[in-house]
């Protein structure tokens, strides 16, 4: 039976919550216990896939095709688990599975009330996570801030949760702020004393209290805190602001909360083997040499959008020694008549055209994928990316002037992007997507193959269209290969022009699958290339 850590938020919110429940899964998994991973999100969205990037960063997809939190990108990265449909719990999805319950007469005439119907589906989520699991430990964090009206029903699950099961199966963790006041020049108690106090009123009483402060709290301050939240002062934690993420495992680690929670659990405290982080962290802080890659994206005065694309050029930097600095570059700005590419790209030795719906700064990528073809630039595009690439391709070089994806113009005479025949009866809504993995057998002898070194690969995907198997021919007579087949559906999943020193587009997602010390094989290529192309 898994044992659940909870993760709640106190004070403000982006005190890094995430990357606490994330270091501590790390840790817990450091020694050797098998871990798994949640997010409980208070918004009523059922999932993250329709809300708007630049207020919410970019969606997340795990294997099995669930749309999510960007929170679970840094888990997955963090400690290394594939996550899945149970890891990420919006309240919409909870009151949308209630009411359909009620409909389908479940409840069997009772009155339907948050609490226990609310509360009792949103415990099953729980427990299904460590079930379907089979972790040891499930570490759920649960979005907001404590004392957020729309949080109340999960923290009100937690509640019962911790009267069931008793402190040998459950651990609370709640994170705070200690601020430092300038002038009285102190760090200051009371924001954590009262949020604590938040959590006992609705009568939660945390095990540990993990501290975010710009310095070093004292024994005194740990007294104080112990003696106002009936808090063990071994159980307060200082998280001292980190330049890098990864140092926040290592900081909570010196101050033994993994063996402290495991100690709880009454679990033996194996020892944790931390020197490939380490080794992570020296490697990021010693890079010597830097390349500068231009992201040509529609959401670029959001970092955040693109997360995920953005780690994986770190990534793949981190092997070769190299920071990657990222040339952020707005694509709707390129689509002026008088635009200087060579001036925007002019530092860049690499070109990246990430996924995107919608038909905003289409044509400024077209753009800067027919520079980065006519000049040799090493270039990797990304969903849209590839759509786009092959796009441009027929339009440019196989003088298919029209040549469009019916997701931007319904009517084109050449739809070389599309959706498939089965989706069209669905395409006033826009499709179906296709979401989570699907496999791709990569062509012998391509740029694909050398970076793979495999033939049957699994990558991650979200999209409605699809290239139009009617232009393979045309294509390929012009020099376009089809490096990457999905052989069940026939359908196109990665394209390159092996005339260039390194041109590759897939339909997929690569960026969900790059970890910081194994980079994707694609990135890992691509950043290779680019660094050469210096
Ligand atoms: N808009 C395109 C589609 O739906 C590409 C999606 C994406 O880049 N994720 O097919």
């Amino acid at each position: 039976m898994a044992k659940y850590v909870f993760v709640t938020g106190g004070v403000v919110s982006g005190l890094g919550k995430g990357i606490t429940a994330a270091s501590l899964a790390l840790l817990l998994k450091s020694r050797g216990y098998k871990v798994f991973m949640q997010k409980f999100d208070p918004y009523f969205n059922i999932d993250p896939g329709t809300m708007n990037p630049i207020q919410h960063g970019e969606v997340f997809v795990t294997y099995d095709g669930c749309e999510t939190d960007l929170d679970l990108g840094h888990y997955e990265r963090f400690i290394d688990e594939e996550l899945n449909y149970t890891s990420n719990i919006t309240s919409g999805k909870i009151y949308s599975s209630v009411i359909e319950k009620e409909r389908h007469g479940d409840y069997l005439g009772a009155t339907v009330q948050l609490v226990p119907h609310i509360t009792n589906e949103i415990k099953n989520k729980v427990y299904e996570a460590g079930l379907t699991s089979h972790a040891d430990i499930v570490i759920t964090e649960i979005g907001g801030t404590v004392g957020d009206i729309e949080s109340q029903a999960f923290i009100e699950t937690l509640r019962q949760i911790q009267y069931e099961k008793g402190s040998k199966e459950t651990a609370f963790v709640h994170t705070t702020l200690i601020p430092y006041v300038i002038g009285s020049n102190e760090l200051k108690t009371k924001p954590t004393q009262n949020s604590v106090k938040d959590l006992q009123n609705m009568g939660i009483r945390p095990n540990f209290l993990v501290c975010r402060t710009p310095f070093a709290t004292t024994e005194a301050i740990k007294e104080k805190l112990s003696l106002f939240c009936s808090i063990p002062k071994e159980n307060i934690i200082d998280c001292v602001d980190a330049k890098n993420i990864y140092e926040v495992p290592l900081n909570i680690h010196a101050q033994k909360i993994d063996e402290l929670i495991l100690k709880q659990f009454e679990l033996p405290t194996n020892k944790a083997n931390l020197k490939y982080l380490e080794n992570l962290i020296h490697t990021m802080e010693t890079l010597d040499k830097e390349v500068e890659i231009a992201l040509v994206g529609k959401y670029v005065e959001l970092h955040d959008a693109y997360l995920s694309v953005a780690e994986s050029l770190r990534h793949a930097g981190y092997k070769y020694h190299t920071k990657v600095n990222i040339n952020w570059v707005d694509s709707e700005r390129l689509e002026k008549d008088n635009i200087n590419l060579k001036q925007i790209f002019k530092n860049s030795s690499g070109i990246l055209v990430p996924g995107g719906f919608g038909n905003r700064g289409i044509e400024g990528k077209i753009k800067a994928i027919k520079y980065a073809r006519e000049n040799n630039i090493p270039f990797l595009g990304i969903c849209l990316g590839m759509q786009l690439s092959v796009i441009e391709f027929a339009r440019n070089v196989c003088n298919l002037e029209d040549a469009n994806s019916t997701e931007f113009n319904t009517l084109c005479k050449n739809p070389i992007i599309d959706l498939m025949s089965d989706q069209k009866s669905v395409v006033n809504m826009g499709g179906t997507l296709r979401l989570g993995n699907y496999n791709c057998k990569i062509k012998k002898g391509t740029l694909a193959s050398t970076a793979y070194k495999e033939d049957l690969i699994k990558e991650r995907h979200r999209h409605r269209y699809e290239f139009n198997n009617k232009y393979k021919e045309l294509l390929e007579s012009y020099g376009m290969v089809f490096s990457g087949i999905n052989e069940e559906s026939n359908l196109v999943e990665i394209i390159e022009l092996p005339k260039l020193k390194h041109f590759i587009a897939c339909q997929f997602h690569p960026e969900f699958k790059s970890r910081p010390t194994r980079p994707h094989p694609l990135f890992d290529s691509f950043v290779k290339a680019s660094i050469e192309n210096k």
